[in-house]
């Protein structure tokens, strides 16, 4: 059972699918290691099968169908998002292949944004296409007139907004209801939002898809995804993960429900300070462009205003042209801003980025070299003066 909706959203998140009265007054739910469950009898062994041939998965039969503590996290964000109910997956990747698994068969057209998480499009290029399916990459702002590119094969709308890298704001809405009349599947990425900042199924998005991985874990130390259905699509969403194998390890999906209780305190320092961040960055000659929809003059700041309810620490800067050697002095001894992949924990990252390698609908065409930030929870004074000394080194350096 999902808390009501009555009680403001940061109430919802600290009591979301959490049952003490069910757990001896235990404040957190328990961790069940398992693979097996054992049935009482033949004639309970069969209601489990029928309650899956279903699709309702209200009972628990196997541990990769799931247990008490994945119901606890599926139903603490369902709660947050809206929607039926979630299916966690072994890792954000997961939960996007096993959502495109769910609805798309061979002969099928997907439409997927161009400047989607990398790891995402090559799942679509080399292996969708292998099974039969025509991959199309859309312009991130092509808004309503997607509908131009929908053919009588087309099955799915795969969004992220912003995108990965770059930044740019898809017009949900707009995509939606071209969607809609014509019972396109949509789905989106929802990572960059977390479940508190962006609602696409309120907005008609039948999968809202999470790495888990990243905020809702909020501590680097574990990898998850979660997919948030509306109800039509919990079933297809449901048996692919579960037939595919896709299910997440009870420890780290105990530790992704402690770090979500911190969830709403996290976001807003992650965007107070990356906003902070980002503004002293537009000040600085070194940088060509910053890409944060927080910010008012960021092309996308309009949709974002309109749709979510706040920004995250992540965020993409150009720099203006300077040579590999430049970017190195500066990227190679950063006392807080690390070189690392992922995002969403509590400490700060950069990574040089290459949009140019990972679009082909809408071509990348800044000459200067791409960053991807992201503002942890460190004192943001200390940030931006790891940045400054960056800026100090790539001088020197040229
Ligand atoms: C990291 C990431 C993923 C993948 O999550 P993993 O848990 O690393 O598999 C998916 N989408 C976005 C936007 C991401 O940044």
């Amino acid at each position: 059972m999902n808390t009501p909706r009555k009680f403001a959203e940061e109430t919802v998140l600290l009591h979301a699918g959490r049952h003490p009265e069910d757990n001896y007054g235990i404040v957190n739910p328990p961790v069940y290691h398992t693979s097996t469950v054992l049935f009482r009898s033949v004639e309970e062994l069969l209601e489990t099968r029928v309650d899956r041939a279903s699709g309702a998965f209200e009972k628990f039969t196997y541990g990769r169908e799931g247990t008490p503590t994945t119901r606890a996290l599926e139903d603490a964000v369902t709660a947050l998002e809206g929607g039926y109910r979630a299916v966690v997956t072994s890792c954000g990747l997961g939960a996007i292949a096993a959502s495109l698994t769910a609805f798309l068969n061979a002969g099928d057209h997907l439409l997927i944004v161009d400047s989607v998480y990398g790891p995402a499009r090559h799942f679509c290029e080399d292996f969708l296409s292998r099974f039969g399916v025509e991959v199309t990459f859309f312009d991130p702002l092509i808004g309503g007139e997607i509908a131009g590119l929908f053919r009588g094969n087309t099955k799915v709308v795969y969004m992220e907004s912003p995108c990965s890298l770059t930044f740019e704001m898809v017009d949900v809405p707009a995509v939606v209801a071209a969607c809609r009349p014509r019972g396109i599947v949509t789905i989106i990425d929802n990572t960059w939002a977390s479940p508190l900042c962006f609602k696409p199924l309120a907005l008609g998005v039948d999968v809202s898809l999470h790495a888990a991985t990243k905020y809702i874990s909020g501590h680097s130390d574990l990898m998850l995804g979660i997919a948030v259905c509306r109800e039509d699509a919990f079933i297809p969403v449901k048996k692919t993960a579960s037939a595919s194998g896709y299910c997440g390890g009870p420890d780290d999906v105990y530790m992704a429900l402690r770090g979500l209780r911190t969830l709403a305190l996290r976001m807003k320092r992650h965007q107070e300070s990356a906003t902070r961040i980002a503004r002293w960055l537009q000040q600085r000659p070194e940088v060509a462009r910053v890409m944060y929809p927080a910010l008012p003059d960021d092309p996308g700041h309009a949709i974002w205003k309109r749709d979510f309810k706040g920004a995250s620490g992540l965020f993409g800067v150009v720099l203006k042209e300077c040579s590999a050697a430049q970017l190195a002095a500066m990227l190679d001894h950063m006392d807080l801003f690390k070189l690392g992949y992922s995002w969403g924990g509590f400490e700060s990252l950069a990574v040089p980025t290459y949009p140019a390698t990972l679009r082909s609908a809408s071509p990348w065409t800044e000459p200067g070299p791409a960053l991807r930030l992201h503002a942890g929870l460190e004192d943001p004074e200390d940030l931006i003066r790891d940045l400054e000394a960056g800026f100090a080194r790539l001088g020197d350096a040229a």
